[in-house]
């Protein structure tokens, strides 16, 4: 069984003083729970001081995104060096608000899990449907094509430092959690396609999070679901109780 995780993408909705705050609270509050694993993502401005809050406690720090190359003319990336170097240890990919408003395609994605991995770091890879694609019945291929296509000569050494969040898009921001058995059936379908491409000990121990407006009431139920390892939280990460509550849940 992996280690569940609840990482909070604070997004850009986090100045660098509500960012310290919030991480404080959070490390505070995380020092009692324990068999979780906790993960902070600020806006990248914020990342070194949220890093040097958090300092001393369990509590992680992640990165919202990443360029593939390590250094050059790339005006307003960050590399991973960059975000190692500021504490951080974790970084979310592919995540639908990249792919679907900044255009990022598998190719650069894929990019990114191995320029992340090179550099250190531990990917968080989102992947998950439009309404549409769940709507004409394609949720597994489109899942199975994100899988494939990201994790592309990822090899088994490689996959272990890698975190797979399934985030519906028609749940992310919206309100509309996915039913804790529609979670459960994708995140199966997640480690059985894992099998198929690392084996089957390795799909065992790769941590499969939920992500799509998680919250304290729904958070126990979906946890419960023995494909769900942990969960990705948006909207309610922003306030340090309700993210603490999951948190809790999850321990
Ligand atoms: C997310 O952005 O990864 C996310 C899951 O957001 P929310 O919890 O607000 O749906």
């Amino acid at each position: 069984m992996p280690t569940s995780m609840v990482a909070g993408n604070w997004k850009m909705n986090t100045t660098l003083a509500q960012a310290v705050e919030l991480a404080a609270g959070v490390r505070d509050g995380a020092g009692s729970l324990a068999g979780v694993d906790i993960v902070l993502c600020p806006p990248h401005i914020s990342l070194q001081a949220v890093a040097e809050a958090v300092r001393g406690s369990a509590v992680k720090v992640g990165a919202q995104n990443m360029h593939f190359e390590t250094t050059g003319a790339f005006t307003g990336e960050i590399s991973s060096a960059m975000l190692k170097e500021v504490g951080c240890t974790y970084v979310i990919l592919g995540h639908s608000e990249r792919r679907h408003l900044f255009g990022e395609a598998e190719t650069m994605i894929n990019k990114k899990v191995h320029a992340a991995i090179s550099g250190g770091l531990l990917p968080i890879l989102c992947v998950g449907e439009l309404l549409g694609q769940r709507e004409a019945g394609e949720t597994e291929a489109v899942i199975e094509r994100q899988l494939q296509e990201g994790l592309s000569q990822v090899g088994v050494e490689k996959m272990a430092a890698v975190t797979i969040a399934y985030e519906p898009c028609w749940a992310i921001g919206t309100g509309k959690t996915a039913a804790p058995q529609q979670a459960q059936e994708v995140h199966a379908f997640i480690r059985k396609t894992l099998e198929g491409l690392y084996g089957r000990s390795l799909a065992q121990e790769s941590r499969i999070q939920y992500g799509g407006s998680a919250n304290p009431g729904n958070a126990a139920e979906l946890l419960e679901q023995p494909d769900v390892d942990g969960l990705l939280v948006g909207g309610a990460s922003l306030k340090g109780k309700d993210f603490l509550a999951i948190v809790d849940a999850a321990g």
